[in-house]
């Protein structure tokens, strides 16, 4: 053991990286720091451990989740798979490529299950302050337990800060809005599209949030939903009863007024707007501010905080990548707090974040977003032992998706891909994703038999 202490906050997919990276090294028997990880809620998980709850949970904190009922995957899974951990290992045999929420959550915590590192988390407890103790080169962590009710306080040597920043809702003024008669909410609060059954739905906002929520009311039977954007269109070839429209700029009861003097009546209104980067507990100076980006400011290869070299943020980029490439800045970070990776002068590391930073800002395409996140991840993966894997195949199957959702929004979740991990070529699911209600589990592992006319709509919708 080595003699100093690191702090997790949040056992979401990227603090549980961080939990695997320590202890793969661990296993070679290697010395490893001692060990903390704080998790506000009372499993694993982050996103993906669903909750039916919405504004605060169970203790009266503001509510993480931000995942639905019928959450399927939105990208392939072979774009996400763990290196070290593939699919197949963990389901023994093949299945499709786009799988619902409870299926992934299964996935990530097989790997996790295998190791000890529930021992080293506590749950129930949200860290609340951060003070950087400047003589001692150490955090001083403010915690309250929240079944006991109990404040504490814990002193570490590095801080792990892997809270994730899709959870607090990004939500716009607009006029009128507050005498609408029907619901009004943020996606944040969207539990599944039930309630907006034979209801004429507007959305705000162009990005995933808006596209699945669309999807989903479409497929679960809304009457009709209309996708109001303010920079661009999605651009997808919509169904009948899908349609873009630029920004609403006022209500008026239940109609909304659209920018193009266009004007109709809504029974519900979901804000699909975004998230902020809200990190409550850390002062001014070590806080991390930035928008939903690829490469945030002040991040040196986009994990270690450039104004304090002890604090480390994981996961705060927009993700195209995400299970994989939080591995990879686990791995970064881990080998960094061993002292295996020398940091550069902070005037070379501006340099370098100036660079990423500039060669987001000449991307214009989702390929060239891809390619992005794809050359940043093979740089981390050069600076650690994480296991190499094809990332330019990885790269081109975001392509294909991205060319898929183009084709045809309802079936591209239909569309099968190959592991580069493994090579495991994915299965067609039994039953088509436009007609699948079922999200469990239980039903996805089913060995359900369609007849032949039932598979041929695959492709369709
Ligand atoms: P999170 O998963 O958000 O986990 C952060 C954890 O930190 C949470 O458990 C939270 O409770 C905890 N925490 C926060 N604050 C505190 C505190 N103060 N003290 C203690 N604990 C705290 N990715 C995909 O790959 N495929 C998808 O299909 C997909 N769908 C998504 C759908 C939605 C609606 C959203 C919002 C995201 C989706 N994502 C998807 C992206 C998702 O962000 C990542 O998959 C992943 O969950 C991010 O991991 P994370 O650990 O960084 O953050
Ligand atoms: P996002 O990608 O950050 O997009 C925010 C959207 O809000 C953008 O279209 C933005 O438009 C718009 N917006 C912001 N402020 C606005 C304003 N004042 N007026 C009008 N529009 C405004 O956020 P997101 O779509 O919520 O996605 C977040 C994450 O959730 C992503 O990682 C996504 O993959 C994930 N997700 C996954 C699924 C799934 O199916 N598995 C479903 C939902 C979400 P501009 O372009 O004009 O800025
Ligand atoms: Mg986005």
């Amino acid at each position: 053991m080595t003699n100093f202490k690191v702090g997790i906050i949040g056992a979401g997919p990227s603090g549980l990286a961080m939990l695997r990276a320590f202890e793969s090294e661990q296993k070679k028997g290697n010395p490893v720091p001692e060990i903390k990880c704080f998790e506000k809620q009372d499993n694993w998980g982050g996103m993906w451990n669903y909750t039916w709850r919405t504004g605060v949970g169970k203790y009266g904190e503001p509510l993480h989740g931000s995942m639905y009922k019928y959450l399927w995957s939105n990208g392939p899974k072979e774009c996400l798979e763990f290196a070290d951990y593939s699919f197949t290992e963990h389901f023994g045999q093949p299945i499709s490529s786009f799988p619902p929420r409870e299926v992934l959550f299964d996935y990530i915590q097989g790997r996790i299950k295998k190791s000890k590192a529930r021992d080293f988390i506590q749950f129930n407890t949200v860290a609340r302050w951060v003070d950087y103790l400047e003589d001692k080169k150490q955090f001083r962590v403010i915690f309250d337990d929240l079944v006991k009710n109990e404040t504490f306080e814990e002193i570490f040597d590095y801080l792990v800060v892997g809270t994730g920043h899709f959870s607090t809702p990004n939500l716009p003024y607009f006029k009128g809005i507050e005498n609408f008669p029907g619901a009004v909410m943020h996606a944040h609060d969207f539990r599944g599209a039930d309630q907006f059954i034979d209801q004429k739905v507007l959305l705000i906002g162009s990005s995933y949030s808006a596209e699945d929520i669309g999807v989903q009311c479409y497929k679960h039977g809304a009457k009709s939903i209309t996708i109001s954007y303010r920079t661009s269109s999605i651009g997808s070839k919509w169904p009948e009863g899908i349609k873009e429209k630029e920004l609403v700029t006022h209500f008026e009861g239940s109609t909304a007024f659209f920018k193009d003097g266009h004007s109709e009546d809504f029974d519900a209104v979901i804000f699909c707007t975004g998230y902020q980067h809200k990190l409550p507990f850390l002062p001014d100076n070590l806080r991390l501010k930035s928008k939903n980006c690829l490469y945030p400011n002040h991040l040196y290869k986009g994990v270690i905080f450039n104004d304090n070299e002890r604090l480390i943020y994981l996961g705060m980029q927009d993700q195209y990548y995400t299970f994989n490439m939080f591995d990879t800045q686990a791995w970064f970070a881990r080998d960094y707090i061993l002292g295996r990776v020398s940091l550069p002068s902070k005037e070379e590391r501006t340099a370098d974040i100036n660079k990423w930073m500039a060669y987001e800002k000449s991307t214009v395409t989702g390929a060239d977003h891809v390619d992005f996140q794809t050359d940043y991840i093979k740089e981390l993966i050069s600076l650690t032992d994480y296991p190499p894997f094809d990332l330019d195949k990885v790269a081109d199957m975001f392509k294909q998706w991205l060319h898929d959702k183009e084709v045809n929004i309802l079936n591209y979740r239909d569309q099968v891909f190959t592991s580069v991990v493994d090579g495991t070529e994915a299965s067609i699911h039994h039953t088509p994703w436009m007609k699948e209600m079922d999200d469990s589990l239980e039903r996805y592992l089913d060995e359900v038999t369609l007849d032949d006319e039932e598979l041929m709509k695959v492709n369709n919708y």
